[in-house]
């Protein structure tokens, strides 16, 4: 007997009536938004996502609270080097049978006894955690990617990467290989 593939799909029917914990780790090819991602170049996923989650029952609906972490091959905006942030997320989501009437109906947010809760539509007796899931990883990721906090980036008189290289710029006219070029840059210098 193979064991069960790893998977985010849960039946409604046999969660238990106390709920389930699940941890389930999938290669991030698992995930279309993430495959689309990384071939189009805007971010690497080639790591393990792990997913740790909670579901119980909600009357005729689910909730999941849990969490995600996974690791995202990005671009630097300072320095323009490749770096692998870490990107973790937590969730609340709600799944509810889908309604007859509205099968155009997509997620949104609900309220619940206080609660913010990510809605999600589920058909027959399936959830499926992947599209849910990898919206909170797109979600999470950093606008604006650094390298580290204090990356000083490349400068925009040289080109210099100022994280590895000393930038002339800044120094007396005559000492660096750029100088000339900063020169034009100079108005009314005494
Ligand atoms: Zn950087
Ligand atoms: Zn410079």
């Amino acid at each position: 007997m193979k064991k069960p593939k790893p998977s985010l799909r849960v039946s409604v029917e046999t969660l238990p009536q106390e709920g389930m914990d699940m941890t389930v780790a999938l290669p991030a090819a698992h995930f279309p938004l993430l495959r689309q991602m990384t071939s189009e170049g805007e971010c690497r996923f080639d790591g393990t996502v792990s997913v740790s989650a909670r579901l119980t029952h909600r009357e005729q609906m689910v909730a999941v609270t849990g969490s995600v972490e996974t690791a995202a091959g990005m671009r630097c905006g300072r320095c323009l080097g490749g770096y692998e942030a870490s990107v973790s997320a937590s969730f609340s989501l709600l799944y509810s049978p889908r309604p007859d009437t509205d099968t155009e109906a997509r997620s949104e947010i609900v309220h619940v006894d206080g609660d913010e809760l990510g809605l999600y539509f589920f058909d027959g007796d399936e959830i499926d955690l992947t599209d849910a899931v990898q919206e909170q990883i797109l979600l999470s990721l950093p606008m604006q990617p650094l390298c580290r906090e204090d990356c000083r980036g490349i400068c925009p008189g040289c080109g210099a990467d100022r994280n590895r290289e000393t930038c002339f710029c800044g120094k007396p006219a005559g000492t660096g290989p750029f100088a000339a070029l900063a020169n034009l840059n100079l108005k009314d210098e005494p």
